[in-house]
């Protein structure tokens, strides 16, 4: 009979992991606390609008292709993809923006024009990324479930140390004086969830990302992503529950030997969590866990988010599909993020409205809109703070884009801290996960498989890679393989 495992939480990786594992025959569920299967990337109807809840950005379409290539499908057989052009417009005061389009070559014209010789050096930059990205996807990505310092260390990795010890922000200041170009070349790193400064600078490979394969979208958003994979696993087999809850791990002899969910045992061979990792280890007993609050408490968070979610009865001037509003100091705002956690006097937000791209996702001549600022972990949250910043934006965006929107509001729906621990069981309300800094990268990530219990592992944005969909899609993929082997062990 074909061993159980029992997955928590419907993410990425879970969704990911669920695909590879029944593949190799094994009896796969899914069990999801929510009413609806994605985790972080759920999906919002209201009043005929539709919203993605999390995740906007569909970069790295190989690592999408792969997947669904490792099942002898192709991304096409479920979902079509338009590139973005052009990829994301970023405001830097009243109409004063710089649009970055679908190719490297049209990237280039606009460095030059911002800033003399730019087109040389950033045409230098991204061959280094992208030669990054190469050896970041082909030869660490894939091998590095996070056992080994030695993963880390290939032939052409020795040669890139130096890119470890220096940091995104160093080279770009290095190469590039304009503060506009210099403020878009490090937003990628943002979904690494740390600031320029902090991440080491072979993560520019996040530029190749960007500038290289370009931002991508799925007709009907990211959720075609997650009804994607839910039709694969159940091709397979998997089987998928909503509403379930788990409760408690229950341990005998060094396994868990049964997971409960609304007061009912399921027996399980193998249990596996791709829900956020410290949660997961407040189910078991305090003896089999292997981090302490103090871990925990001491890690860089990726940030939480203040989000909403808006309608409007009219269509929008003046803006793309992506916006990033980076008018105001950067680095002010990183500091309440990261330094001195508290809220942004003067954030910077980025906003989504994709009935530009795809109208079904709002009535006839409205538009729906995506708001985020990003915000440090465990802020204190409450209405009061969420109005007064959904004022400040929504003013923001009035003036910078030149016209009048607030009487045009329909409805507006809040999410931030409270909701991620609620709905997610997200330490401190994180969005992200843990940051990929120089010591929270690869074998300094939270293990996916349990150091106590012998048949327990774990997946998802806070263990290897990182942050972000294509590397939970990874880590579903690193962990099954790990699960594998170890099988083939027994
Ligand atoms: C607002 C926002 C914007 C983002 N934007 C982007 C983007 O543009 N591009 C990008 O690539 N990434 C983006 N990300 C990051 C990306 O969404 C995440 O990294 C990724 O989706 C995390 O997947 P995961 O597998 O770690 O699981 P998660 O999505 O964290 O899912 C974990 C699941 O476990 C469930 N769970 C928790 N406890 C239990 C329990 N006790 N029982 C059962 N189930 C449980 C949760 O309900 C949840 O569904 C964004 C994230 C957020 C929040």
């Amino acid at each position: 009979m074909s061993k159980k495992i029992s997955i928590i939480g419907s993410g990425f990786s879970s969704l990911a992991s669920a695909c590879y594992l029944a593949k190799n025959g094994f009896n796969v569920s899914i069990f999801e606390k929510n009413n609806s299967l994605g985790g972080r990337a759920r999906q919002f109807k209201m009043k005929g609008f539709t919203f993605d809840m999390g995740p906007s950005w569909y970069w790295m379409p190989d690592v999408f292709d792969k997947f669904f290539n490792d099942f002898g499908k192709k991304t096409s057989d479920y979902y079509s993809l338009k590139k973005l052009n052009p990829a994301y417009r970023v405001y830097f005061g009243k109409n004063d923006f710089i649009e970055i389009e679908d190719s490297l070559e049209k990237i280039k014209k606009v460095f030059e024009k911002h800033e003399k010789g730019s087109s040389l050096a950033l045409e230098k930059f991204m061959s280094i990324a992208k030669e990054n990205y190469s050896i970041a996807v082909t030869d660490l990505l894939y091998k590095m479930p996070g056992l080994s310092p030695m993963e880390l260390v290939t032939k052409k990795t020795v040669l890139k140390a130096g890119s470890f010890l220096s940091n995104i922000r160093r080279e770009v200041r290095k190469n590039f004086k304009n503060k506009k170009l210099r403020s878009i070349l490090e937003f990628p790193v943002l979904f690494l969830g740390a600031k320029a400064s902090d991440t080491p600078a072979f993560y520019n490979f996040m530029n190749h990302a960007d500038f290289g394969l370009g931002t991508w979208q799925p007709t009907n958003g990211f959720y075609d992503v997650v009804n994607a994979m839910v039709d694969l696993g159940k091709s397979l087999g998997v089987k998928y529950y909503t509403n379930h809850n788990v409760s408690s791990l229950n341990i005998n002899e060094g396994k868990v030997e049964s997971i409960t969910i609304n007061n009912k045992l399921f027996d399980s061979d193998i249990v596996l969590s791709g829900a956020d990792y410290a949660y997961t280890e407040s189910l078991i007993d305090p003896k089999y866990r292997q981090y302490s609050n103090k871990y925990w408490i001491k890690k860089t968070w990726a940030p939480s988010s203040l989000l909403f979610y808006v309608g409007f009865d009219k269509k929008i001037k003046n803006v793309s599909h992506h916006n990033l509003f980076f008018d105001t100091d950067f680095d002010n705002h990183a500091k309440n993020i990261y330094d001195i956690p508290d809220w942004p006097k003067d954030p910077l937000f980025y906003a989504n409205f994709t009935s530009i791209t795809n109208p079904k996702t709002a009535p006839t001549g409205y538009e729906n809109a995506f708001f985020l600022v990003p915000i440090a972990t465990n802020l204190e949250d409450s209405n009061d703070v969420r109005e007064k910043y959904f004022k400040i934006i929504i003013q923001r965006l009035e003036n910078l884009t030149d016209q009048k929107l607030k009487k045009n509001i329909i409805f507006k729906t809040s999410y931030c801290v409270n909701d991620f621990k609620k709905d997610y069981n997200s330490y401190g309300g994180n969005a992200y996960g843990l940051a990929n800094t120089l010591f929270q990268t690869a074998f300094l990530r939270p293990k996916i498989k349990s150091k106590k219990l012998k048949n327990l592992y774990f997946c998802g944005q806070l263990t290897v890679p990182g942050p972000g969909v294509p590397p939970a899609i990874v880590s579903g993929k690193l962990v099954s393989d790990l699960i594998l082997v170890d099988d083939k062990a027994i």
